[in-house]
Order: structure tokens, then sequence, then C-alpha cells
């Protein structure tokens, strides 16, 4: 209990969670991607999305599938509810993302995607 108290009441001192989160939060790169700014906003998502098939707002994520060398990572997500699965999948290349990460890692910062960085699609 105090835990969950504790991590609700200092989110923006979570070392997943990145201040600097713009406007291309969640927008979608040409490619098709969810742009992530950070760790924390992956499971936010995926939390905040409804289940395709029952339309409850009941999945959950149960895996975490490391795409790093294509600048990706997904969540397969499991409903609660009806137990349908759905898997999202976020860019991480972008430089919002990146710089966010460099902060955080210090020396241990490599970047491991070498393609261009992605940004969110025109609307
Ligand atoms: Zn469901």
């Amino acid at each position: 209990m105090f835990f969950k108290q504790r991590s609700h009441k200092s989110k923006q001192h979570d070392p997943g969670y990145n201040a600097n989160r713009t406007d291309d939060l969640y927008a979608l790169t040409t490619d098709g991607y969810i742009i992530a700014q950070d760790v924390v906003c992956q499971n936010e998502y995926v939390l905040s999305q409804r289940c395709p098939n029952c339309q409850q707002q009941t999945m959950t994520v149960m895996a975490k599938l490391n795409r790093s060398f294509q600048g990706l990572n997904e969540l397969v997500a499991i409903c609660t509810n009806c137990h349908e699965r759905s898997s999202y999948i976020f860019d991480i290349s972008n430089a919002v993302y990146q710089n966010w990460l460099a902060e955080q890692m210090g020396d241990l910062y490599t970047h491991i995607y070498e393609g261009a960085p992605r940004v969110a699609a025109p609307e």
C-alpha cells in the first residue's frame, strides 16, 4: 500500500518518467508506430486502451519485447475480462526518447538503432 501511494505521489521523480514529454507523445509515426517518450508512458498507454474484443478498459501488460535494434519496443497485453491479446508497438528512436534515455543512462548509454530518428506523421 505504501509503495503504491508513494509511486503515485512522486511520479515526476520516477526514473522511468520523462519530465520533458512533448505534444508528440502517442502521435503515430509515418510507419504507424506509437511515439513513446519514456518508459512509464508505454504502460500508461496500454492501460488507457479499450479491449478490441469486449471494449472494456481492462488491458494489462504481460510481456515486453525489446526491439531496440529497430528503434522499437513492443508491449503485449491481455484483457483481464475476456483474455483477448493485443500488441502495441512503440517508437523509441525519436529524439525526445533518445535524449531522455541518454540522460538517464549516462556512460552506460549506447545508441543501438542505426536508422534516422522517426518523427510524428503530419496530420
Ligand atoms: Zn476484453
